[in-house]
C-alpha cells in the first residue's frame, strides 16, 4: 500500500468496518442458530454452538482485526467488540 496523508485514518476506519461486518455476520449466525435450535432471546450461543452444528452458522470464530475481544452475547442483544468504534 502507498502511504499518503490520512492513510492511518483510512486504515483504522477499514478495520472498524471489517469488525462491524464480522459482528453483522455473527448476529446473523446467532439469529439462525436461535431459530433452528428453538432458543430464546435469553440464551447465549458459544462459538462451538455456531461452528460445530451440522449447519455451520459460522466457519470459524470471528476475530477483530485490531485484537479487540468479541463478545457473542445473548440472542436478544448485540454482539460486541471491546475496541472503541467497532460496534454496530
Ligand atoms: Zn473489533
Amino acid at each position: 500500500m502507498l502511504a499518503w496523508p490520512g492513510f492511518q485514518k483510512v486504515h483504522t476506519t477499514a478495520h472498524s468496518a471489517m469488525c462491524r461486518n464480522n459482528l453483522k455476520v455473527l448476529e446473523n449466525a446467532k439469529a439462525n442458530w436461535a431459530n433452528d435450535q428453538h432458543k430464546t432471546s435469553d440464551e447465549t450461543p458459544t462459538w462451538s454452538d455456531l461452528i460445530r452444528t451440522n449447519v455451520g452458522y459460522l466457519k470459524a470464530p470471528l476475530a477483530c482485526p485490531d485484537d479487540g475481544i468479541i463478545s457473542i452475547g445473548r440472542v436478544g442483544e448485540a454482539a460486541k467488540c471491546s475496541m472503541p468504534g467497532h460496534n454496530l
